[in-house]
């Protein structure tokens, strides 16, 4: 079927590409053309580079693709330095894009000095603005006698940040929600208003539920980030789903696992809590892909197949 695949890229000049979400009871599709130009970047014809995608093509969605062993990925919109990293040895990869990411981008894919490029069609999403207030004003506008706090949690978010596990594959399962009853009180990518100020938006959902609701991971994975008491995000679990996909959860009330522990899906991470930034108990799930923020509920859908040829 891949091999089809590749051979059609060489038979035809011209490819309409359909790429199609389901989210929401909302369906999307759109058709694409695909120029010369992905056949002509292949220098030699007898290096067959395969491909195979599904996912979100939309602003801060996920995408996870097949491709050879190892091989080098570069991905990025058109004019902007691109993440580049590698394929795993099964040739798995995963993309993610920006909550505000161009309509367009551009996927280079390199195979012992061959590349296959390809441009993807992103959808826009719009957002909501939100308002919360009743926040302590200390977590809003933090005093200076906050500052040292807030600066060794940050030391500890980035070494967790730049994980990149090499072994997890969580990021091949379809996610589940971290806690069973979902009652969303804020969603992914808002604009958010806090006790009357214009902030920067809300990249993570909000699920509101009571204090000592269990919460699960939503994918297998190693833990890289467990922490009791952050200024900002409280108790916070980070799970490295592989790839450089990592999940949080945060406000937590009880952190039950410690960094390094290795999860599968549906393991009790810890319980929902209203500590740090938070102006009553509910969990904030969100989810990063190499420093870009991602919506974490757009992968408890199966994603779909990537329909171009
Ligand atoms: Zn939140």
């Amino acid at each position: 079927m891949r091999q089809k695949l590749v051979k059609n890229i060489f038979t035809f000049s011209k490819i309409a590409l359909l790429s199609s979400i389901a989210l929401g009871g909302v369906f999307y599709i759109s058709h694409q053309s695909v120029a010369m130009a992905s056949t002509q970047n292949i220098a030699n014809k007898d290096v067959q580079i395969p491909l195979s995608m599904k996912g979100n093509f939309m602003q801060s969605g996920v995408i996870v693709g097949k491709t050879a062993p190892f091989a080098n990925i570069s991905f990025g919109e058109p004019g902007k330095e691109p993440v580049v990293f590698n394929a795993d040895r099964d040739g798995n990869f995963v993309l993610g894009l920006d909550r505000d990411a161009a309509t367009t981008a551009e996927l280079k894919i390199t195979v012992q000095g061959k590349t296959l490029s390809k441009t993807l069609n992103i959808w826009a999403r719009t957002y909501k603005v939100t308002e919360v207030n009743g926040l302590p004003p200390a977590k809003v506008n933090p005093p200076d006698s906050a500052m040292a706090k807030i600066a060794a949690d940050k030391e500890i978010k980035t070494r967790a940040w730049t994980s990149l596990d090499p072994y997890e594959r969580g990021f091949l399962e379809t996610f589940r929600w971290p806690i069973d009853k979902i009652r969303i009180t804020s969603p992914w990518g808002a604009v958010r208003k806090l006790n009357g100020t214009l902030q920067t938006p809300h990249y993570g959902v909000d699920v509101g539920a009571p204090t000592g609701t269990p919460i699960y991971a939503p994918a297998s994975g190693i833990v890289v980030i467990a922490e009791p008491d952050l200024f900002y995000e409280g108790g916070l679990v980070g799970i490295d789903h592989g790839q450089g996909l990592i999940s949080y959860s945060m406000h937590m009330s009880k952190v039950d696992v410690t960094a390094g522990q290795r999860l599968k899906q549906g393991d009790k991470v810890g319980e929902v809590g209203s500590t740090g930034r938070s102006n009553g108990p509910h969990l904030h799930w969100s989810l990063k892909w190499h420093g870009r923020q991602l919506d974490p509920s757009l992968m408890v859908h199966p994603l779909q197949e990537y329909q171009g040829k």
